[in-house]
């Protein structure tokens, strides 16, 4: 079976409740799941406007499953509110809260623990990749983020390069499928339905370059950040995949 194509969004730390409406413009396309993933408070309320159109997903959970860690999200409340999915291991969870590789599984397993889709980012630094480390740092990255419990159910991988989020810089058509093809090579080699999981791009992406972006082999859809806030940015980029 073809991994299925989504077209995801990612808020950040972007919108009220007054920016829901932006969800009723939102266009459908055949054969294209979208998924938003707003500030933790706007999930339940997203959820209820949205539902049975646009999945809603959380931008990080904690590894436990309860307890003392104020401020935090457990992935079973996440699911409470509505979510379907959440990200975790996103570029600025990593240099923002110093989260580890390790610490980044730890939240992948909590989120199919409590029967959330993980969407576990990775992607190179513009040093490391001057340097000619993309394809082992990637390499790296998954072996060490993606826990052994990760199907194609569960488990999304987006490849976003640190240098091209929310730079309006993208890597080359050919830079991008190379590092999709090693993801797909090693995903395969390591779990039995790798070839279904889906590999999302993000970085910059917007609606002059979503089709491009899109006709990449193993590209199955996109983590968008700025050009998701927007029905008139985020709209023309879900048609795009389908
Ligand atoms: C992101 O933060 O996941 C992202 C891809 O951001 P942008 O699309 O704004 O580069």
């Amino acid at each position: 079976m073809a991994p299925p194509k989504l077209a995801a969004g990612n808020w950040k730390m972007n919108g009220t409740l007054q920016s829901l409406a932006e969800l009723d413009a939102l266009p459908t396309a055949p054969g294209v799941e979208v998924l938003i993933c707003p500030p933790a408070l706007l999930v339940q309320p997203m959820a209820g406007r949205a539902a049975g159109r646009i999945m809603v997903g959380g931008q990080d959970c904690h590894a436990a499953a309860s307890g003392a860690h104020t401020g935090d999200i457990a992935a079973a409340q996440l699911k409470d509110a509505g979510a379907s999915h959440v990200i975790v291991g996103h570029s600025e969870r990593r240099s923002d809260h110093g989260e580890t590789d390790a610490a980044v599984m730890a939240k992948a397993a909590a989120a199919h623990q409590a029967g959330l889709v993980a969407i576990i980012c990775v992607g190179e630094t513009e040093a490391q990749r001057d340097s000619g480390e993309t394809l082992s740092v990637i390499a790296g990255q998954l072996a060490a983020s993606v826990p052994d419990c990760a199907t194609a159910a569960n488990t999304v991988i987006a490849y976003e390069p640190v240098w091209a989020i929310g730079t309006g810089r993208t890597p080359s058509a050919a830079q991008i499928a190379e590092v999709h093809d090693a993801m797909r090579q090693a995903l395969c080699a390591r779990f039995a339905d790798g070839a279904e999981i889906s590999l999302l791009y993000g970085g910059s992406v917007k609606p002059a370059n979503a089709a491009e972006i899109f006709a990449i082999p193993h590209v199955n859809g996109a983590l968008v950040g700025g050009a998701s806030l927007k029905a008139a940015d985020f709209g023309p980029i879900i048609s795009a995949l389908s």
